[in-house]
């Protein structure tokens, strides 16, 4: 049986001493023949689950990939290692394609990557029924999800791939799943028979943290420079506004910073998408449409700036720092503004009740995130069924917020708003309600007599943003609602009831003193990828600048040549031949053979 096959080609082609996780279990059930849905983190190494059973099955594995750039980046990429991979997509002219279908017709081919809408035409199914298939592979399985986040109706058509070739074996992967999306996948691409492989869903090299609003970008830019400057981060937001004038800001500060939308043309997009895999150190500003199969091994960290929708958005895209396994950090600034602004959004939208309430609920699992007091790590995995011990790299875990009773506080804002609507007949929005809490005689409260009403100034005994949190807090846990005008006045609830009565003790979050100091702080220590002795330090930047020349050079992002953490191995280990150099993590054969002598060279005498 060639399963010992498999480790071979793991250590020889890809310089990797072991299988990681669920791999080893994978590739054999595939090479034996069998079918497969792959449920792993992003990071978690799910192309060797494809690429290593093409290479030992006889023929050639086809891999169905939903994005072009990616494609160029993994045939790019196994080129390097020596590998025979090609693709079929709509970037080729008929030449191009045709000399691809001819190496695949001679066999030549180990690895063939098509998008799903070529796959599925007739032209495609043709070609492939002429030649041998190793496997079928549909990466991004997700997207045959209509309720996921990132749906692609061609997905839909793959099932047919069971009906024409039954005895190719299939494996689909994906990085997001909740139980419901899991089935959902199994069930549209036929996978009836495939055995599960669902790994732990935790990235423990990511930091989470979430921070309250209050001048975001400042908040962003702090962040940045005391944590990362100079590195590859992504910085998420909601509209395409707010990307361009972020981006703007960055730069004129100082940090190299790129646009990313559905708003700019489509060689833009290209244009920035290629330097920021391709450059070292970039900063992409982006709306979500960004990122889906980027697979830039060296972004250090990814920031929301405004609330994701959900806790399957943002597990997907904060997934996307430290695929490398080195230390990175998910980001998260979130305030009252947020929560008003989607729960609005929520009301006025044009869906229907079921998508409503999916909608509401994936909102609520967010919010409630944000406002724990426990493990953030523990409770995103929670919610995808998984269960660990506080995690020890979190935010709560590292400087746990206290937990405060209040509800005599909630009392005073709930009767605020009932005192406005039943004695004067009037709405407001969170910050006049504040003001009036605090007893702030503002042109509008004296205008409007609102210093007549009993409640004004019960609440100066906390500051603006103590109201700010606890408002936001009501706001997470719906006991207060914005009302349907479209301005984002408060109203109450149902559940409202059952705290001002006093029936209903309310416990809330409190950040912790340090944790508010520490997100003001500046200057902090070197990021860890730097965090060399001196003389090793040296080394690894010479070899930064010469992987450059070389990418630059063969036209591939520099992570294709050598990962960041291969060559700061490299750095720490100061390999003195051939034989030393090529038992580190990450070095090939084929890499071995063309790179070896210049990576010595540059230990031995390493000049910038
Ligand atoms: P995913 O597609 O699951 O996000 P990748 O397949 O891109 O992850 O793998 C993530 C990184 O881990 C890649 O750089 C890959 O080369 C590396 N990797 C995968 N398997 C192993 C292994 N067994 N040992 C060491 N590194 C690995
Ligand atoms: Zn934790």
């Amino acid at each position: 049986m060639p399963k010992s096959e498999a480790l071979e080609i793991l250590r020889r082609v890809f310089g990797y001493e072991s299988f990681r996780g669920e791999q080893q279990d994978i590739v054999e059930h595939v090479i034996d023949g069998g079918d497969a849905l792959v449920l792993m983190p992003t990071g978690g190494g799910k192309s060797m689950c494809y690429q290593i059973p093409s290479l030992v099955r006889e023929g050639t594995g086809i891999v169905v990939s939903p994005l072009i750039a990616l494609m160029q980046d993994q045939v790019d990429a196994l080129t390097e290692l020596g590998v025979s991979a090609a693709y079929l997509n709509s970037s080729q002219d008929w030449r191009e394609a045709r000399a691809v279908e001819q190496r695949f017709l001679a066999g030549e081919l180990d690895l063939l990557y098509v998008a799903p809408e070529r796959l599925l035409t007739e032209r495609c199914l043709d070609l492939l029924s002429r030649g041998r298939l190793a496997l079928f592979a549909i990466d991004e399985a997700h997207c045959v999800s209509q309720w996921g986040h990132d749906f692609r109706p061609e997905y839909l058509g793959l099932s047919m791939l069971q009906e024409r070739w039954p005895q190719v074996p299939r494996i689909a992967l994906t990085a997001t799943a909740t139980e419901e999306t899991r089935r959902e996948i199994a069930q549209r691409l036929a996978l009836t028979d495939a055995r599960h492989f669902v790994s732990s869903f935790d990235r423990p090299n990511i930091r989470y943290r979430i921070v309250e609003k209050d001048d975001v970008r400042r908040q962003l830019l702090a962040m940045i420079r005391a944590e990362h400057e100079g590195e590859a981060g992504i910085v998420y937001c909601l509209s395409r506004a707010r990307v361009e004038e972020t981006a703007d800001f960055l730069c004129r500060q100082g940090v190299q910073a790129l646009p990313y939308h559905a708003g700019l043309s489509q060689a833009v997009r290209a244009e920035n998408q290629s330097r920021f895999l391709r450059e070292d150190g970039l900063v992409m500003v982006a709306t979500i449409a960004f990122g889906m199969g980027i697979d830039k091994p060296d972004v250090r960290f990814v920031a929301h700036i405004d609330l994701p929708k959900s806790i399957e958005g943002y597990y997907q895209e904060t997934g996307r720092a430290g695929r490398d396994g080195m230390p990175a950090s998910a980001w998260l600034a979130y305030g009252l503004q947020d929560v008003v602004q989607q729960r609005r959004m929520l009301e006025e939208s044009p869906g229907d009740e079921t998508f409503k309430r999916r909608q509401g609920a994936n909102l609520d699992a967010m919010l409630s995130l944000c406002e724990t007091v426990s493990c953030r790590r523990q409770q995103l995995l929670a919610y995808f069924g998984q269960r660990i011990g506080p995690c020890g790299n979190c935010d709560t875990c590292l400087e746990p917020p206290e937990s405060w009773d209040g509800t005599v506080a909630a009392q005073k804002l709930l009767s605020t708003i009932y005192r406005l609507w039943r004695e004067r007949g009037q709405r407001y929005g969170a910050g006049h309600i504040i003001d009036i809490l605090r007893g702030k005689r503002s042109e509008k409260i004296t205008q409007q007599q609102h210093d007549t009403l009993s409640v004004f100034g019960v609440g100066a005994d906390l500051s603006d943003k103590a109201w700010r949190s606890i408002m936001r807090q009501l706001l997470a846990q719906g006991l207060v609602m914005t009302d349907a005008d479209g301005y984002g006045t408060l109203a109450l609830t149902e559940a409202s009831r059952a705290v001002l009565k006093g029936e209903r003790q309310l416990m809330l979050r409190r950040e912790s003193e340090k944790a508010a100091r520490s997100s003001r702080a500046s200057a902090k220590a070197r990021p860890a990828l730097l965090d060399l002795p001196p003389e090793a330090l040296k080394v690894f930047e010479a070899l930064r600048a010469w992987r450059a020349e070389i990418a630059r050079h063969h036209g591939v992002p520099a992570y294709v040549i050598f990962h960041d953490a291969t060559l700061r191995e490299i750095a720490l280990q100061a390999p003195e031949s051939l034989e030393e150099l090529g038992q580190i993590s990450g070095v090939g054969s084929r890499k071995l053979e063309a790179y070896g002598e210049e990576i010595l060279q540059r230990v031995l005498q390493p000049v910038l």
